[in-house]
């Protein structure tokens, strides 16, 4: 029996500008993604039988064939269709950490870690492009999930420039465990609010792009300048999604009183973070918002920024 195991690494977007629409139905965006050390574990193990089989037991994460790491294994097998005959079948195992449906990524990097897994698995031999190139089919923030770190995202979100890491800073992430966000739902919600104000693709989609690469957020990161980032955080995103959950919009404020170097939804939300310097500023800044807030159904996590986004952990 053949087995690996993967953590796979939660998301932020420290900053997610929407440029405009697409002709594929996609909106353009330009965004700044971090990895943080908030994790999944993702076991793959080989079975005799050509089968993918799944299991988790985490209740709101779907156990059939729309599973993000079930697609990813089916893919492969797609792609490469001798590959259960020589190899068998697989088991995947998801052990979630990472809240579902929070604005974190949390089904594409089970996705990424599938992909990774079953690429030494299976003796595939790709390459890290190739591997970001399937992940891009299954969704848009997989090929980022794969390699991690700090990245520009543009597109849809699939193409990355890799940024020079900064593992010394940290994320308090504050989610309610009983909201979840869609993001088709929050893109559709922005879109519907905002059509009128996009602009003419094919001239802004290079102007935002080059304003992003060559602004203050990543001058910021190439320096290591933790407060100058704290004051560039955006997200466009948050314009509907706060104003149709007020139970974010409202932790968004209290985590924000608590200090730290600046606050922001993450992706489609509903996960809102505050930026810390030390783990010390991180605890004390959880502490605080628990004690404002002592609510059971908020979850808290003290995160630190984390240069990978799959890794192999046996
Ligand atoms: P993103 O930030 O990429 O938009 P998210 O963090 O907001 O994603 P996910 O945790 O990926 O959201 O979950 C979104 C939906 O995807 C869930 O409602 C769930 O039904 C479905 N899903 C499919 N596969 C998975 C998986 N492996 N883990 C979690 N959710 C999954």
């Amino acid at each position: 029996m053949r087995l690996y195991s993967l953590t796979a690494a939660a998301k932020i977007n420290l900053y997610l500008e929407i440029v405009g629409h697409r002709a594929d139905g996609y909106h353009e965006l330009v965004m700044v993604m971090q990895s943080v050390s908030l994790a999944d574990l993702i076991t793959v193990r080989s079975l005799s039988t050509p089968e993918i089989r799944l299991r988790c037991d985490h209740p709101q994460v779907p156990k059939d064939q729309s599973n993000l790491a079930y697609r990813a294994a089916s893919l492969l097998a797609s792609q490469f269709p001798d590959v259960m005959a020589h190899h068998g079948g697989v088991e995947i195992t998801i052990e979630k950490k990472i809240p579902v449906g929070a604005g974190l990524a949390g089904g594409s990097n089970n996705a990424a870690a599938v992909l990774v897994g079953l690429d030494m698995l299976w003796q595939l031999g790709l390459t890290q492009t190739e591997l970001q190139d399937l992940g891009a089919q299954l969704g848009s923030d997989v090929p980022f999930c794969i390699t991690g770190g700090t990245a520009i995202a543009t597109g849809r979100g699939e193409q990355l420039d890799p940024l020079y890491g900064l593992d010394t800073l940290y994320a308090v992430l504050g989610k309610y465990a009983s909201l979840a966000v869609s993001t088709p739902w929050a893109y559709r919600a922005y879109r519907d609010a905002f059509i009128a104000t996009y602009p003419d693709l094919a001239i802004a989609r290079p102007a935002r792009r080059e304003a992003v690469q060559s602004g203050p957020m990543v001058s910021a990161i190439a320096h290591g300048d933790g407060p100058q980032i704290g004051r560039c955080l955006h997200n466009d995103l948050e314009k509907v999604v706060l104003p149709a959950h007020p139970q974010v919009a409202a932790l968004k404020e209290i985590m924000a009183a608590c200090g730290g170097l600046g606050t922001l939804m993450s992706g489609s939300g509903p996960t809102v973070f505050t930026l810390a310097e030390s783990r010390a500023e991180a605890e004390q800044i959880c502490q605080q918002v628990r004690d404002r807030l002592p609510d059971p159904d908020l979850g808290l996590w003290v995160t630190q920024f984390v240069p990978t986004g799959v890794q192999l952990v046996s």
